[in-house]
């Protein structure tokens, strides 16, 4: 190494004291890019960090370029000299500056002067801290000796810079914190329902920073023994086992099972002795659980495995957990107590967190919301609005926030007589417990005919004994939701303790489970769905469980012996052909054979029936009549399917019409098919959560709807309120409309 070269190395050392001394973090930077261009001959060096959250890099020092370009040049990886440098952790030299695939210039920076190029990635082991690049112009190319020397200073520099990086972070999300913005145009925003009732409470946002900053926001120069590690691993291994013991209090389902992985990891010595040894070689612990999350985080996300890739997110909840326990911060779980929750976009365990721990509303900013939050929030009780408006994720805690999930609107900081009116809607909502009366009573109509009032299931908590007394049976159990909130599939044996539990809790009255009705929007968040370009009309539902036939085969299994000793149904969702059926139905056949060769309890003879969602089963209504036990309506895809309105698309939401001539029509040759053939069917969409469509269906000819708990008290009083006859007349009326307008001047308001 030239003795330029070396003196540089010693020059580098001496910064050490800097930057323990009294400059800023900013001058520290700019010290070391004009000590390495001097060393180097260069005209210009410059230093990116590495933006872990953006996966960007960002230039935050340099000489010899446009001091306007600091901050604001933002390289992704793999883009350019820089990006690749990192990516591949390689130096990267180019001394042409031309014609080169992976050269990127940005003229803003004035590199366009130079056309020797050396950048060398600034790493700590395997993490990405930065690149620090070097650059002449003219002929006086960059040699071996000149990579060995950067590299040589790179790697002096790794410890001193990922500080520096850590200070930056957390400096740049305080500022962010202190930005005020401006609330006049958010005070009202309108959204879309998805889950009835309102709240008018303070809000709380929820926004996980990357792991990476989250560290920089805690004290470096408190420093921890092993001993407090220790506490901290005794003190998150009680905390995670309370938060299961309270979240299965809440609900009985295996969805309490969200922490396992949690736990198994904790008692993982693997894990746990990777940081020890750290501590041991003098790490500060909070750095060496974070140094383990990042061994554990390249691994994972490396892998092929999609449940293995979504195992990052339970090292980082625990790794947090860890960390704040030994800052004695324990994740405090009042905070969100009787709060309005803000968030980008939650996931269904999420929220089942979240209920635990008592909020009063939810409002999600982002599209990414499946149908399975909405309806999750549904069963919790708790009132929810998607609004595509994320500026309200800045809003300052406390601030009041009121939202009305009826109708998907959410104020901040409302008048006095928007209160005022949810006031008295508050009022209103005590008359309901006098409903309680109403729901013992039977269900008939005003002219004496008895409708089979049945139960949506999606979370066992939705069956409570005010309303056993009030339903025929379960019409609809969702089993997805024990898919939904977890962190894996369940097994056989999970879903059956589940399933029997419901069973049970029937107490002699029939569960109808409906089978696996995943893809769409309702994804698991630990199976990797291929991409489709049109979701709804790809491997969904009955065509996954289909295609898996071993997790089809494990369901059905887990479902028969459930209903061992009881009356039960099974069927099946989005079937669009009869061979689709028998396909489905032969599964249950192999099931039951294979059952009666074990010795184990189970249900022989379930009736088994199918969701009348696709419009090609209307069109075959007489013939699968024939072959199928009863009939469940699923409005919500019968009405997107017929329509061609994606469900959970705002844009084309004023195209969702229940009350279409068409999707009328379609329901009526339903009834007249299953009336004809002596088989039930059974209206289980959003249809019949609605007061003002009962008439119609009634008067179509179906005696069966299936309601979700929050809506059987109303629905049960239209009923009492209707006679077959005016029902029929409504009917007979709406059926003979061709436009959607004619109908609406029909019906009026009343739809
Ligand atoms: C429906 O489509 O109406 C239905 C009941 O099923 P889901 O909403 O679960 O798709
Ligand atoms: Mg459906």
């Amino acid at each position: 190494m030239e003795t330029d070269h070396i003196q540089m190395l010693l020059d580098i050392g001496e910064l050490n004291n800097l930057f323990t001394g009294s400059i800023s973090i900013e001058a520290f930077l700019q010290k070391i890019v004009e000590l390495v261009a001097s060393h180097m001959k260069a005209q210009a060096c410059s230093i990116y960090l590495y933006d872990e959250s953006t996966d960007e890099l960002v230039l935050k020092s340099a000489v010899g370029l446009d001091p306007g370009a600091i901050d604001s040049i933002k390289i992704k990886l793999g883009e350019g000299l820089m990006g690749h440098a990192l990516q591949e952790m390689r130096a990267v030299c180019e001394n042409t500056g031309e014609g080169n695939s992976i050269s990127k210039f940005y003229p803003e920076a004035g590199e366009e002067l130079y056309n020797c190029y050396l950048a060398i990635p600034i790493a700590r082991g395997s993490t990405k801290i930065g690149v620090m690049a070097v650059q002449r112009g003219g002929d006086n190319y960059f040699g071996e000796r000149d990579v060995m020397a950067l590299r040589a200073t790179t790697s002096q520099l790794a410890p001193m810079i990922e500080n520096v990086k850590l200070l930056m972070l957390r400096q740049e999300g305080e500022d962010k914190k202190s930005r005020q913005i401006s609330f006049e145009d958010l005070r009202f925003v309108k959204g879309k329902p998805a889950s009835s009732g309102y709240a008018y409470e303070p809000s709380v946002v929820l926004q996980r920073d990357p792991m990476h900053i989250y560290l920089a926001s805690k004290n470096p120069e408190q420093i921890f023994t092993i001993d407090d590690f220790q506490l901290s691993l005794q003190k998150t291994e009680s905390d995670l086992e309370r938060l299961q013991a309270q979240v299965e209090l809440a609900l009985s389902d295996a969805a309490s099972l969200i922490f396992a992985s949690h736990l198994l990891i904790l008692k993982d010595r693997g894990f746990t002795g990777k940081i020890r040894l750290l501590i041991s070689e003098g790490m500060n612990p909070p750095q060496a659980v974070m140094e383990v999350y990042r061994g554990y985080r390249e691994i994972f996300q490396g892998s092929e495995n999609p449940l293995i890739r979504e195992k990052v997110q339970d090292i980082e909840d625990l790794c947090r957990r860890i960390i704040d326990n030994m800052y004695r911060e324990p994740d405090d779980e009042s905070v969100y107590q009787g709060k309005i929750v803000i968030a980008r976009e939650l996931y269904p365990s999420d929220l089942l967190m979240l209920s635990v721990q008592g909020i009063s509303g939810v409002v999600l900013t982002s599209g990414g919301v499946t149908s399975h939050v909405g309806i999750l929030a549904r069963s919790l009780h708790i009132p929810a609005v998607i609004v595509d408006k994320a500026e309200l994720l800045e809003i300052p805690e406390g601030t009041k926030v009121l939202i009305d999930a009826d109708l998907g609107n959410v104020y901040i900081n409302p008048s006095p007589e928007i209160t005022g009116k949810f006031h008295e809607r508050e009022r209103a909502k005590d008359d309901l417990l006098e409903m309680t009366d109403l729901l013992r009573r039977p269900t008939v109509t005003k002219d004496g005919v008895t409708i089979r009032l049945k139960l949506n299931v999606n979370l066992l908590s939705d069956v409570s004994d005010e309303v056993i007394p009030a339903i025929t049976e379960v019409g609809l159990y969702r089993t997805e939701f024990p898919f939904l909130i977890r962190n894996g599939f369940p097994s056989e044996e999970e879903q059956y303790i589940v399933y029997r539990k419901l069973v049970d809790m029937m107490q002699g009255k029939a569960v109808t489970f409906r089978t696996l009705d995943i893809g769409g929007d309702k994804i698991l968040s630990y199976y990797q769905f291929d991409r489709e370009d049109n979701p709804f009309l790809g491997m969904r539902s009955i065509r996954f469980s289909l295609f898996h036939e071993d997790i089809f085969a494990q369901q059905v299994r887990a479902i028969l012996r459930a209903g061992a000793g009881a009356p039960m149904k099974i069927m099946f969702p989005m079937i669009s052909s009869i061979d689709e059926f028998l396909k489905s139905r032969d599964m249950v056949y192999r099931c039951i054979k294979e059952l009666a060769g074990q010795n184990i309890p189970f249900n022989d003879s379930p009736e088994i029936g199918l969701m009348i969602e696709i419009p090609s089963m209307v069109n075959l209504i007489d013939d699968i009549a024939a072959e199928a036990d009863f009939f469940s309506i699923g409005t919500n895809d019968l009405i997107q399917y017929t329509l061609a309105v994606d469900r959970t698309n705002e844009r084309v939401a004023h195209l969702f019409l229940p009350h279409h001539p068409a999707v009328l029509r379609s329901l009526k040759m339903i009834a007249d098919a299953a009336n004809s053939a002596g088989i039930h069917a059974t209206i289980c969409g959003d249809m019949a959560n609605s007061e003002r469509y009962v008439p119609f269906l009634l008067g179509c000819g179906f005696r069966d709807l299936s309601v979700d708990a929050i809506y059987l008290s109303r629905i049960k009083r239209v009923i009492t309120e209707t006679s077959i006859a005016q029902a029929e007349e409504i009917a007979a009326n709406m059926l003979a409309t061709k436009t959607v307008e004619e109908i609406t001047a029909i019906i009026g308001n009343r739809i």
